[in-house]
């Protein structure tokens, strides 16, 4: 099943809900850094809770997820976009913990820090800027915290990944759900049952429900109506023409060195583990570029 996210409201307006499927994204991020199962996880949450909460934006942000902590994973940063695009990594991805009551301990990797959520505006202006301290490293917990403590709504968010015994990653996915002002207490009431009775959403996506499915089951007995159910996906923004404004950007010296010394530059994207060849010839290129801009 392709990755979606689907979007959801109570038809009276109280509650409202996001989920999302996101096998394919996640195991493509695997494949592109090497995580291991425990670093699969932690980035798989990041990124799915990165879409979920993208998915509650104005559509003009980009929505970046930096957790940082002290335990061996070290870091987490995922960025999303109002198209479904997502990309991230983990600082550390050769991370691997035992298990701990039978799930991939990913709070234990991340250990106590904070967590900062940027929305940034893609038209240009301030970006706005949130710090929480994280609520237990799990990913799902200190989104909804940062929910709470931040916007003052109430949410409930689940993020899972499922990693087989050869590592690859057999399901992942999640969901958020929001009671807005004016939803009564047995609406909240209803829905903390669904959610406390709940399978994970890992658990959910490998019975083979879908983004739509995974809403109706955590909201039934809550009349809804699917608002959209839209594809998602991993994707850089990182291209050529952006490796060689950061060469461009190193300096005249730094660019001079380089073809003093190996000739060639070679550049990894952090997002997305792209390599970029640079060869003295386009170095030349560049040098010439930057000799033309200082005259
Ligand atoms: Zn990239």
């Amino acid at each position: 099943m392709a990755d979606r996210l689907a979007r959801t409201i109570a038809r009276d307006g109280t509650v409202r809900g996001l989920a999302a499927v996101t096998t394919d994204l996640v195991e493509e991020a695997r494949r592109r850094h090497g995580t291991l199962p425990t670093a699969t996880a932690a980035l798989g949450r990041a990124l799915t809770a990165a879409l979920l909460l993208g998915g509650t934006l104005k559509h003009d942000e980009r929505l970046s997820l930096e957790f940082s902590g002290d335990g061996p994973l070290r870091g987490i940063l995922v960025d999303a976009t109002p198209a479904g695009d997502v990309r991230g990594f983990v600082s550390r991805p050769r991370t691997h913990l035992p298990a701990r009551n039978g799930k991939l301990d990913v709070g234990g990797a991340l250990g106590r820090g904070v967590l900062c959520v940027m929305r940034v505006p893609l038209e240009g202006g301030a970006p706005y800027r949130s710090l929480v301290p994280l609520a237990s490293g799990e990913i799902g917990s200190d989104v909804a915290s940062y929910l709470l403590r931040s916007e003052q709504s109430p949410s409930a968010v689940g993020v899972g990944v499922f990693v087989e015994p050869d590592g690859r990653v057999g399901a992942a996915g999640g969901y958020l759900l929001q009671a807005m002002p004016g939803a009564s207490p047995e609406a909240i009431e209803r829905l903390v049952s669904n959610v406390d009775t709940a399978s994970s959403p890992s658990e959910l996506v490998r019975r083979g429900l879908g983004a739509p499915e995974i809403l109706a089951h955590l909201l039934a007995g809550v009349p809804t109506r699917v608002l959209e159910e839209r594809p998602v996906r991993f994707r850089c923004r990182c291209s050529r023409a952006r490796v060689d404004t950061a060469i461009l950007a190193m300096g005249r010296a730094e660019l001079l060195d380089v073809l003093a010394g190996e000739r060639r530059a070679e550049v990894v994207c952090e997002f997305c583990g792209a390599r970029y060849i640079v060869e003295e010839e386009e170095l030349r290129v560049l040098l010439a570029a930057s000799e033309d801009s200082h005259g």
